[in-house]
């Protein structure tokens, strides 16, 4: 379903772009690597990437991309994605991946990749590096565990509380604030770290937080990102703890060999028994996680490739701000996660279904050996480096990098590989428009920012629209493991690509998470079954001849003329909306228009002139073929399909071109907005609604006759404008006569019956309400009227007087107006009274 979001988006802005004349470009790449696939991998057969050879783990990942693609392939044709599929390509493939290497070697040239051993967050289960971008933060309950640290030295102690005690073997200093009076002739002393002994100095650093625990923390290699900066900036030694698997190294003792977990109850069970764990308190902690298997994340210090771009941030920023950004708080995210980066972008993995990095190590030295860019593309573990000695130490023998680049490295070069790198096109770059959902604003489109920039001193995107997320039955994010989602193909089978398309288009604003409905896509499938039927009915009258007629030389009725600047109206509105991606207000207008305006009244008001055949059908003829036609080319950017059957059912003869894709998108004809003609239109409509209202009610037939209608409207204008409409509102209406008239109707109201309201009185009056009963049933109803334009009615029985007002009693009433009998019909706008006479006397 995000797909379908996501490519909707895309294709009605391709397709509307077309229509307006542009040459598009609409490609399509598959972004293949990755550890998504390779964990798919591993549950599919039950294997670790380390239980194959490479090759034959790649070999998996490749069958079960190309199965993926050959899906979605499937799914995107059926939806009617207007792909330009000689474009496509695979980032699995050579000549892909050679691109992604060539950006690699540039790159490095320019020095804005190095190498280097820098802590990196490590996934324990996937084995590899993982760059900030992936870890993900959820908030999770754990321990808080206060424990005692003896001074060295001196009989005192110190407390430290930690949710990481299985962290003291690799404890090298211990900080408190600067400001903290509690500690200040602690500083420079040292303490004891059980369950060893070491001994560890106590620092000082403005980072502390004075009022987290005690106020003391471990410095630890690496709890986390504050130990990096601490060991950093006082040059304190690493401990390497824990290894690629999430084990305890040999630097934890007799904890060696255990998982983080384990190794954490087993140290607290021994502090506890020692005497040395003071006390615990629940804490709810912000934890970061693999985004792929959620594994919480540890840091790790190996070498590593890096790209250089906390150094590019003021770029990046500089050009993203000159981005149109839809919506516009895209941007905002795009700069809070600019800023918020604090290291380098680390761009190995330790994976295996990826790029390889084209990189060989000296034997003698370790000095890396870069490909040269004539060879690209090259497998290190199967080619040759470019040198045959090493440049630092003359060495003749080599290793190949066995690690691979991150999948962002190849999804971060795509627009100008779409332009045609090494040979840009320059129409081709940057590209007009880069679209993606809001969840990967900080990977795909800083990616994409940071390495053009590096590459090519450009910024690779004039406009960025964003599409929100899928939420499933329940308000979260659609997603198979949580089983709150719909399967798109499920959905199609039942209401058709084209409803489907019409839920992601109208369901949220542009950048808003939209939740899947059945209702909306149902709501699509019935509008579009209205619309097929009100062309149906109005195809014989499509008429291509009248419609090339000059309008000037038709007379059209105001109905028509409301219509058309209805329309014209419509072409603009949704033309302005589609300039600014707001499919969601596009589309509700179309479909008002439609539903509403052209099926429901129009195709209704003209019927009779149709019926007729008579001079005024020719209007009827020009009206609709241009209102029917237009309304479906502004349909087809939303729904192709549909668009493309009435227009090849109904128009392809008569208009000449092969589909209605490649006509040209409406333009409003501004002369044919018209305020008074609209204000007309809907004065009609509202008498023809209350009328169409008024049969329902009376339970008549729609096409049943009504003698009289006599409207009676105080103000000359409104009678003036009625008087214009009146034979509409006639032969729509089936009225023999219409009058309008300034004069306030002489109504005269007679009750035809009257008894209590049971519901109001039964509790006022108990025992009295049969005495009312009785006398109501035997009072003249000449006189109850009477009585009742008093207000009230008084009923005198047994030695009683009792009083009741219109609400105590149930009237039945007619009115007359000058002897016949009249149905009053009260239009609140514009303020209308109809008198309404079926016939059959008074
Ligand atoms: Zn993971
Ligand atoms: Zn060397």
């Amino acid at each position: 379903m995000g797909t379908a979001l996501n490519w909707t988006y895309f294709d009605i802005v391709a397709r509307y772009k077309r229509m307006r004349g542009f040459n598009v470009l609409f490609p399509q790449g598959w972004d293949c690597h990755g550890l998504p696939t390779e964990v798919q991998v591993e549950k599919r057969y039950g294997i670790r990437k380390g239980d194959l050879p490479a090759e034959k783990f790649r070999d998996l990942c490749v069958k079960l991309t190309t199965e993926n693609i050959a899906h979605m392939k499937e799914e995107m044709n059926s939806f009617g994605f207007s792909i330009d599929w000689s474009t496509e390509y695979r980032t699995m493939d050579p000549s892909y991946y050679s691109k992604t290497q060539l950006s690699f070697v540039q790159l490095y040239k320019k020095g804005l990749i190095y190498r280097g051993e820098h802590p990196v967050n490590w996934c324990p289960r996937c084995e590899t590096a993982i760059a900030d971008a992936e870890v993900e933060y959820g908030k999770r309950k754990t321990m808080l565990h206060y424990i005692r640290f003896k001074i060295a030295g001196e009989s005192g102690e110190l407390m430290i509380a930690t949710t990481r005690p299985e962290y003291l073997p690799a404890c090298v200093a211990v900080a408190v604030h600067p400001e903290d009076q509690r500690y200040r002739k602690h500083i420079g002393k040292k303490l004891e770290v059980p369950p060893f002994g070491q001994a560890v100095e106590i620092i000082e650093d403005e980072e502390v937080d004075p009022a987290f625990g005690t106020g003391v923390v471990m410095v630890c290699t690496f709890g986390d990102k504050t130990d990096v900066r601490w060991v950093n900036r006082y040059k304190l030694p690493v401990i390497k703890l824990i290894d690629e698997k999430g084990r305890m190294t040999e630097a934890a003792g007799k904890y060696s060999k255990m998982t983080v977990e384990e190794a954490r109850r087993a140290m607290v069970e021994d502090l506890r028994a020692a005497g040395l764990l003071a006390k615990q308190e629940e804490l709810v902690q912000n934890v970061g996680v693999c985004w792929r298997c959620k594994t919480a994340v540890e840091i790790l210090a190996k070498p590593q490739w890096f790209m250089r771009v906390l150094a590019l941030s003021d770029k990046v920023l500089e050009e993203a701000r000159k981005v149109r950004w839809v919506p516009e708080h895209a941007l905002t995210r795009f700069i809070d996660w600019t800023k918020s980066m604090d290291w380098d972008w680390v761009i190995s993995r330790q994976r295996i279904f990826a790029t390889p990095i084209p990189v060989w190590y000296c034997t003698g030295c370790n000095q890396p050996i870069v490909a040269d860019e004539k060879q690209l593309p090259v497998i290190p573990s199967k080619d040759m480096p470019p040198v045959e000695k090493c440049p630092s130490c003359g060495n003749q023998s080599f290793q190949p990098d066995p690690d691979v680049l991150d999948t962002w490295m190849d999804s971060s070069i795509t627009i100008a590989v779409h332009a045609g790198w090494p040979e840009i096109d320059p129409r081709l770059f940057p590209a007009d428009l880069q679209p993606n959902g809001t969840d990967i604003i900080r990977t795909w489109d800083y990616y994409l920012m940071v390495r053009h920039l590096a590459l090519f001193d450009r910024a690779p995107y004039r406009t960025v629209l964003i599409n929100g997320m899928v939420l499933g039955s329940d308000g979260r994010a659609m997603h198979k493991s949580l089983g709150n989602y719909v399967d798109s193909t499920k959905a199609r089978d039942k209401y058709g690509a084209d409803a489907l398309r019409q839920w992601a288009a109208i369901g949220a604003s542009t950048g808003s998470d939209i939740p899947f409905s059945w209702k909306d896509v149902e709501f699509a499938y019935r509008f579009m079954r209205k619309f097929w039927n009100a062309v149906r009915f109005a195809s014989p009258h499509l008429n291509p001849d009248i419609a090339k007629l000059d309008a000037g030389k038709i007379s059209f009725r105001p109905v028509d003329r409301w219509l058309l600047s209805r329309l014209n109206r419509l072409i603009k509105n949704v033309t302005g909306w589609l300039e600014d991606f707001q499919f969601n207000k596009a589309l509700g207008e179309i479909h008002n228009f439609v539903w509403h305006e052209l099926c429901d009244m129009y195709i209704e008001e003209v019927k009779h002139r149709l019926y007729s055949g008579d001079k005024t059908s020719e209007a009827v003829a020009f009206t609709l073929y241009h209102t029917v036609l237009t309304s479906t080319k502004l349909l087809a950017p939303f729904a192709p399909h549909f668009a493309e059957e009435i227009y090849q059912t109904f128009f392809a003869g008569s208009e000449k071109k092969p589909s209605i894709h490649v006509t040209k998108w409406p333009e409003a004809d501004e002369s044919a907005i018209d305020e008074s003609a609209e204000k007309l239109g809907e004065i009609a409509n509202a008498v023809i609604s209350a009328l169409r209202q008024f049969k329902s009610t009376k339970k008549l037939a729609l096409s049943s006759e009504i003698s009289g209608l006599e409207i009676y409207t105080p103000s000359q204008i409104l009678a003036k404008q009625l008087e214009e409409i009146a034979v509409d509102i006639a032969g729509t209406m089936r009225v023999r006569e219409v009058k309008i008239t300034a004069h306030r109707p002489e109504l005269r109201e007679r009750v035809l019956s009257v008894e209590p309201n049971y519901a109001r009185l039964g509790t006022k009056l108990r025992g009295d309400l049969k005495i009312v009963a009785d006398a109501l049933r035997r009072a003249k109803l000449q006189e109850i009227t009477e009585q009742l334009s008093q207000g009230k009615i008084t009923i005198k029985e047994a030695g009683k007087t009792i009083e009741l007002s219109a609400e105590d009693l149930k009237i039945k009433r007619e009115m007359e107006s000058k002897g016949h009998r009249v149905e009053v019909i009260d239009i609140v706008e514009p303020t209308l009274t109809l008198l309404v006479s079926l016939g059959g006397g008074p």
